[in-house]
């Protein structure tokens, strides 16, 4: 008989997996997912790991996809469907393509979490949120996340990763900390959020202050750019997770997936996400910002 555990509070899909994978006596975790196909037997054609997993968490697919994927921070800002509730558009084919991506190229944790989740339930599991591109801080805690091997999604749960399998992060100096959190915070928060934000509707929170603090801006182009302001504030170390080529850029050159969330309406929620935190000194400021202004444009949807 197969052990389903119950899916707890913002737990990672990867993680749900390795979960029932630990608790049942299945050789390897192949075979742990194919007990629970031909258990649940999900139809053809879908994606049958992920409606298995599904059911084994007693959770309809898009309740599923919503709460323990990746999905809703990867979809956040869009020009598709903007203004609808995120579950109501997570459709076959999105979560088949997406259900088990990775947004970091390793399993992260928060030593806090995992000694809270120890004391409250005898054991720790992955969190969705410290999966999260770019985020490298604790909401809750405040404390650094440390990453190892992604196997370890599968096969250990986070307190039982020892010293010796922690992978090293670059330290990130004092000025850039602030900055980072805000980008923690409001990450966390479009994971969350329940309704798809409109591309322009961002794009018209961060232009004014882009052009208050003298950057590039479609309305007012300038030679320097909310890139170079990047640059010169965040560690390189840190802006290559998020965007590979911008060290390859040159002062005062565009760089148009950062650059196009003040200079066009088409960049990434992760884009986005770095400029609201460059540009407010608050990420609650900037988060009620961009609600109020996708309200205006939805309010229906807003309740
Ligand atoms: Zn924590």
């Amino acid at each position: 008989m197969t052990i389903f555990p119950k899916v707890l509070p913002d737990e990672f899909i990867l993680g749900y997996w390795g979960r029932i994978h630990l608790l049942n006596t299945f050789p390897t975790s192949e075979d742990t997912i194919n007990a629970l196909i031909e258990q649940f037997n999900p139809p053809a054609g879908g994606s049958r790991r992920f409606e298995a997993l599904a059911c084994s968490a007693n959770l309809n697919d898009r309740e599923f996809a919503q709460n323990h994927s990746l999905i809703p921070s990867l979809l956040a800002m869009t020009s598709n469907k903007a203004g609808m509730l995120h579950s109501l558009v997570n459709t076959p084919a999105v979560i088949r393509r997406n259900w088990r991506l990775l947004q970091k190229p390793a399993a992260y944790f928060c030593p806090a979490c995992a000694e809270f989740q120890q004391s409250q339930w005898g054991f720790s599991y992955w969190m969705r949120r410290h999966q999260l591109l770019g985020v490298d801080w604790c909401v809750e805690h405040g404390t650094s996340l440390r990453s190892c091997d992604e196997s370890a999604f599968i096969l250990k749960l986070p307190s039982q990763i020892g010293d010796s399998e922690l992978v090293a992060e670059p330290d990130v100096n004092e000025i850039s900390k602030p900055i980072l959190k805000r980008y923690s915070q409001i990450m966390v928060a479009l994971l969350r959020g329940r309704l798809r934000i409109n591309l322009s509707d961002a794009g018209n929170i961060v232009r004014p202050l882009a052009m208050a603090k003298g950057l590039s801006t479609r309305q007012r182009p300038t030679s320097q750019y909310l890139s170079d302001y990047a640059v010169d504030v965040l560690p390189i170390s840190w802006l290559r997770k998020l965007f590979p080529k911008l060290e390859m850029k040159q002062a005062n050159e565009k760089y148009t997936p950062l650059d196009n969330t003040v200079l066009a309406v088409s960049a990434r929620t992760h884009a986005y996400a770095l400029a609201m935190a460059l540009l407010y000194e608050s990420s609650e400021v900037a988060l009620t910002a961009l609600y109020q202004q996708a309200g205006r444009r939805n309010p229906v949807n807003l309740n």
